[in-house]
Order: structure tokens, then sequence, then C-alpha cells
């Protein structure tokens, strides 16, 4: 439930009915808006009926939240959440272009693959250490000296780093390495990843379950959300539908669609949804076209002989095509690179 307090209502009053909300083992929310102070009570609405707080004096106003995910409603909070990325901004006006190498290699394809992002504008730097392949024999990441290997490259060309993490007892090993976690789409519902890297304040990039409906994508997020950590930044990554001449099948309906359920800045991955390089950079326009917040693409300095994901890298010339061709889309939205 949402409850609005009277512009004239002071933090004691709001204090005091969140106290209330305690005591009755629902989720207290306290939300000072410039107007008035919002509240929110979580949990079972028959208990809250039982505190009668519509008939407290400065509550003007309850009602319902519709939707089964709440906190990253935008009922809950109307205005677009803003999420730092390093030195970087994500969300609420702002284009965001991550890219690096699928996986980390060697230091030499890291530094050669940030060279070239760094250079045509990228804005942050993408690259995994620990990947959930779908076979066993393929390549499986560096692990722990991946990301070492990352840490310095994203220190030399001075880019906010990202990673993805798979286990939930590797969050404390990894969080100094990186500024931001990604959850990929294989753990979208693993709920003790979700739940220990909700309990960070670390920037986390929470990637859509290649058969998740929307609505299962922002209750995954939901639960980061309710342990605490309010820097999620959501990526469409493509699903898997009949579909068999693309990778996937990137479903940009679902980024318009949550920009108008959800506060939370969403980008999109046209690399993975797509599967083919030569669809990334018309995908990319679109995704700014939908509203996105940004892109993650992987790039590699030379995708010929990169260890996995190497036919949807991009190469140098690819990147820079990409950055000269996305520069009016992104001006012509409003929005500035970050
Ligand atoms: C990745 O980003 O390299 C990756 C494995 O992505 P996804 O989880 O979307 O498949
Ligand atoms: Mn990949």
């Amino acid at each position: 439930m949402i409850i609005e307090l009277k512009p004239e209502a002071s933090e004691a009053d709001a204090k005091e009915i969140l106290t209330q909300i305690e005591s009755v083992k629902l989720k207290p929310l306290y939300m000072p808006g410039t107007e008035r102070i919002v509240l929110g009570a979580l949990g079972d609405e028959i208990v809250l009926h039982s505190l009668n707080i519509t008939a407290h004096p400065m509550v003007e106003n309850i009602k319902p939240i519709l939707s089964t995910y709440k906190q990253v409603s935008r009922e809950m909070q109307s205005h677009d959440t803003q999420v730092a990325f390093g030195q970087n901004t994500i969300g609420g006006g702002t284009f965001t272009v991550i890219a690096g190498p699928c996986a980390v290699e060697n230091k030499e394809q890291m530094f050669e693959s940030a060279k070239i992002i760094k250079k045509y504008g990228a804005t942050g730097l993408r690259g995994g250490a620990f990947k959930p392949r779908t076979s066993p024999y393929s390549f499986q990441g560096l692990e722990e000296e991946g990301l070492k290997i990352l840490q310095e490259t994203a220190k030399e060309f001075n880019i906010p780093s990202v990673t993805e993490i798979v286990d939930a007892n590797h969050v404390d090993m990894m969080e100094p390495y990186v500024d931001a976690f990604q959850i990929g789409a294989r753990n979208m519902q693993n709920f003790k990843l979700l739940k220990a890297v909700g309990q960070t304040n670390k920037t986390t990039i929470l990637k859509r379950g290649m058969s998740a409906t929307i609505e299962e994508f922002l209750l995954a997020a939901e639960y980061i959300y309710n342990e605490g950590n309010k820097n999620i930044i959501l990526c469409e990554r493509g699903i898997r539908t009949y579909e068999k001449a693309t990778r996937n099948t990137l479903d940009l309906n679902a980024v318009a669609y949550i920009k108008t359920k959800s506060h939370l800045p969403i980008i999109v991955d046209p690399s993975h949804g797509t599967g083919i390089r030569e669809l990334v950079i018309p995908m990319s326009k679109a995704a700014i076209a939908c509203g996105a917040d940004g892109i993650i693409v992987e790039a590699h300095y030379n995708p010929q002989i990169a260890l996995s994901d190497g036919q949807q890298s991009l190469d140098e010339a690819y990147f820079e095509k990409l950055m000269s061709e996305l520069t009016p889309f992104i001006h012509a939205s409003g929005k500035v690179l970050s």
C-alpha cells in the first residue's frame, strides 16, 4: 500500500505511522518528496487495514500497489532512478555504451580491446571472468586471474568495469575488483545470488532470463531491491522464441513497456540479442529509439581469435561505425553519453 501524508505532516508523524506498520510485521518504507512525505507498507494488506491508518489525522490517502513487483514499480516512485557506474551515471537522461570482450582471455586482449572502445567514446568496459557456458567443454573463464586483468585494464584506461557473478559465495572476493556486477540470463532466478548481491551496495546489471516474462524479470529485480540494494540496471538481452535465424529475439517491446512500469534504468544487449555482428548497429539504434538508457555490446580487437562469442563481437572498424552512427540518435533522444 502507498500512504500519502498531508503536506503539513512532519517527520515525527511519519515515524509514528512507520512504527505502527512495523509493529504488525509489514515492511515500512519512508519516501520523503519535495511536496509531501509518502510511506509504503509491504505485506498482507488485510493486516494493514486492521491498523485503521486512514483514521490518522495526517493521512491524506491510501492506495494499493497494483503490480506484483512493488519497490521497483513506478507506482512506488514516479521519477527515474539514476545509478552510479564508476564515475558515470546510468539512467534519467544519459545514454551508456558499455563494450568489451565476452570473456577476459589475457592482458594483451583486454588492453587492445579497451584501447579501441575508449578511443571511440565507450563509457564502460565489460569482460567475463566466470563464464556460464552452455557446454562444459567451452572456455569457462580465467576466474580470479581474469578479474585482476579486468581491474588493471579499467584502471589503465580510466573506465568503469562490469563482470558477471555466478555464485553467491563470490560476492566478497569479487567486489573490490569491479565497479558493477552482472547477473546473467542463466542466473536471473538464482534467488540466493539475487539476495546476496542485494545485501551489497554494488551497482548490478540484471539480465533478463531467456525465457522469463517481464513480470518475472521485474520480480527478480525486486529480490535485489528488497534486500536494500537500489543500484540496479535492467538489461534486455533477447528471449528464446521459435525464430532460429537469430540467436535470440531481442524484445524491444519489453524496454518500452518496462519504462512505463518501473523507475529502474534499462539497457539493451544487441550482441546476445541477435548473435550476429551485422545486426548490432541497427538494433543499437532501435534501442535508443525505444527509450533504452544504454547498450552493452561485445567488442574484441580481433574477433577471429576470440575464445567466446567472436561471431557477434565488433572489431575496431565496426565499433567506430557504431559510435559515429549512434551519436545523432543519442542527440535526437535528448540524452547525453555517460
Ligand atoms: C554475457 O554477457 O557474456 C552473457 C553470458 O550474457 P547472457 O547472460 O545475457 O547470456
Ligand atoms: Mn558473450
